[in-house]
């Protein structure tokens, strides 16, 4: 165990478990995936946002199919219709809802920094509804403050295909995330009507004009839940340093995605990584814009993680190599649960 719960920005791990034919008990130690309660204990996670992400039909496209002479290119999915978003939104925010019900207390939707200071206290696994790309919110935002008052409390405008509020960066590499068009319209609205109802907007998959729209409209700190520092490993996904610096005055944080991809600077898909990847992009952060900028969003079960990380176990170690780097636990703490904990508190309402 590590001497600090670990609030997380993102993990897949409903996805996973929907996906797979015969999932093991979330409640059961396996080696499935990244996360499972058992494990989570072990590696320190005290809990964090939870993606509800709908996958586009049939369609897959593996980088290396995609390569360019320095990377790759990886063209952006087509649009995925509001009614299949809807139904599989449903879906993954029962999944999420039946393991808080089937916990028995040991795992909580937290819908309140008071909700979520409790559970981190309690070692009750707090768990955020996140949505990851807003195809399920139709335009009038009806199911947005259906789903506000079940519990949704973060939204991701985009995943990185494009639709109806804007549009995200595709899988690329080398590129700066300045990509295509900003916010839609629709997408200002939403912006507005997140701010009213106290829902986090996450910047992570957009592209960069419309991270300067969400930053012009918005009046919540501007949040990045998992990308990393552009200047570190340049691939369209991360920020450049000007955002970054923008998250910085607006007192906000970027989490610290563990994609291999996303660490390395030459953008490989390789895993044979030191966790000192991931301390580089945590200390670029820290100490260019302030460690109250910087936490952690994994992509646990959503991504490819360093071998040396393996899975939610290896956190202590990364903690680890935190300490070595010269972090003291003042600014452990910050890292681990406290940026989050401060940029929740001055979001939700
Ligand atoms: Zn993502």
């Amino acid at each position: 165990m590590t001497n600090f719960p670990i609030f997380d920005g993102h993990n897949d791990t409903l996805l996973r478990l929907h996906m797979s034919d015969n999932p093991p008990s979330f409640f059961e130690e396996s080696s499935a995936g990244h996360i499972d309660l058992p494990r989570a204990k072990k590696g320190g996670f005290a809990g964090g946002f939870f993606a509800v992400y709908t996958p586009n039909e049939d369609y897959e496209a593996e980088p290396k199919e995609h390569m360019t002479d320095d990377g790759y290119d990886v063209p952006l999915p087509p649009k995925i219709s509001h009614e299949r978003a809807l139904s599989f939104t449903n879906a993954l925010a029962a999944k999420l809802f039946k393991l808080e019900f089937e916990a028995k207390g040991q795992l909580k939707v937290v819908r309140s920094t008071d909700e979520l200071k409790y559970c981190l206290e309690h070692d009750i696994m707090a768990t955020i509804f996140h949505i990851e790309g807003a195809e399920a919110i139709d335009s009038n935002f009806d199911a947005l403050h259906v789903l506000h008052q079940a519990g949704l409390r973060s939204l991701g405008i985009v995943w990185s295909r494009p639709n109806v509020y804007g549009e995200g960066v595709p899988f690329r590499y080398p590129s700066s995330p300045d990509t295509g068009d900003g916010l839609t319209d629709n997408g200002r609205a939403l912006v507005r009507e997140c701010n009213k109802l106290g829902i986090m907007i996450d910047n992570t998959h957009l592209n960069e004009k419309g991270f300067w729209d969400v930053a012009a409209l918005t009046d919540a700190p501007l949040v990045a839940t998992h990308s990393n520092a552009h200047a570190l490993s340049p691939i369209a996904r991360n920020l450049t340093d000007k955002q970054l610096s923008a998250i910085a005055e607006s007192n906000g944080l970027a989490g610290i995605n563990f994609a291999v991809n996303m660490l390395r600077e030459d953008g490989g898909l390789g895993t044979d990584i030191s966790l000192d990847e991931i301390v580089r992009h945590v200390a670029y952060i820290a100490e260019k814009f302030g460690v109250e900028h910087v936490a952690l969003g994994s992509d646990f079960d959503g991504t490819t993680v360093p071998d040396s990380l393996g899975d939610v176990t290896g956190l202590p170690k990364l903690i680890e190599r935190l300490k070595v780097h010269g972090f003291h636990d003042s600014e452990l703490q910050k890292i681990t649960y406290g940026n989050w904990m401060r940029v929740l508190r001055d979001t939700w309402k």
